[in-house]
């Protein structure tokens, strides 16, 4: 469904992607995980068309995208849910909800609204709330939900655990795992590596712009040198 081969990405001068290949298929959910700096944030607005490859190659569902506007990688089912959930303060829940399908129709629309209320009955009992009054975990939501509403095929979330308490952490995994099962393939990007592999089918693990590690989660999560560098023990 996604696949990047020897992406090569960066701000000016700086390269920061040195050439990284990574796929997801259908139905999977695939982590990308790695430290503060690795490069994850870089590699999705590359993904997600906010940053131009400088080299490399990234096809979802057999189209090149590499260098296409966001509008049109959005509308064609792959989005992105940003770091920092960063939601409109001042809109209503339903509002900024209804903006993540500003491209469709309304009868489209209020299928969707009505899908995102069903997996997240939380929002739904705010729905006329201001967003900025909402809580952390709430917002996070809202953030899902809005991608949600452009109804991808393929879901970018970036470390949608930050910032969460450990009870909202669970459950953030728990909707992940749901939102696969009904199909939606997901690439997880996290520093929450347990959690992570917990959910993962396959994941990857970015060091310094480059891929160190790749393989099915069940066997990272055995990784000696994982642990190490990630658990501390
Ligand atoms: P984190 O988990 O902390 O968000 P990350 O793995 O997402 O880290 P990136 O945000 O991709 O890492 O950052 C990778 C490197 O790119 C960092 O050294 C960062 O300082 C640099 N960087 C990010 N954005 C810019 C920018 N707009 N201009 C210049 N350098 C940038």
């Amino acid at each position: 469904m996604l696949e990047i081969a020897g992406l090569r990405a960066g701000y000016g001068p700086i390269e920061i992607l040195h050439g990284v290949d990574l796929a997801v298929a259908a139905g999977e959910v695939v982590a990308l995980l790695g430290s503060n700096g690795a490069g994850k944030s870089t590699l999705n607005n590359t993904v997600s068309g906010l940053l131009r490859p400088v080299a490399g190659s990234i096809a979802f569902d057999g189209a090149a995208i590499a260098g296409w506007p966001s509008m049109r990688i959005v509308a064609r089912g792959l989005v992105q849910v940003p770091e920092g959930r960063r939601v409109f303060p001042n809109l209503t829940v339903r509002d900024n909800l209804a903006l993540g399908s500003y491209r469709r129709g309304g009868a489209a629309r209020a299928r969707n609204l009505e899908r995102v209320a069903a997996i997240f009955p939380r929002l739904k009992e705010r729905w006329r709330q201001l967003a900025g009054t909402l809580s952390g975990g709430e917002q996070q939501m809202l953030a899902i939900g809005r991608g949600l509403m452009g109804e991808p095929r393929l879901l970018i979330l970036d470390e949608p655990s930050l910032g969460l308490s450990p009870l909202l952490v669970e459950e953030m995994f728990a909707l992940i795992g749901r939102l696969n099962a009904d199909g939606l393939a997901i690439l997880l990007v996290e520093q929450n590596v347990v959690q992570s592999l917990a959910v993962a089918h396959r994941a990857y693990v970015l060091e310094n712009g480059r891929i160190a590690l790749s393989g099915k989660a069940a066997d990272l999560a055995q990784d000696p040198g994982l642990r190490k560098s990630y658990l501390g023990h």
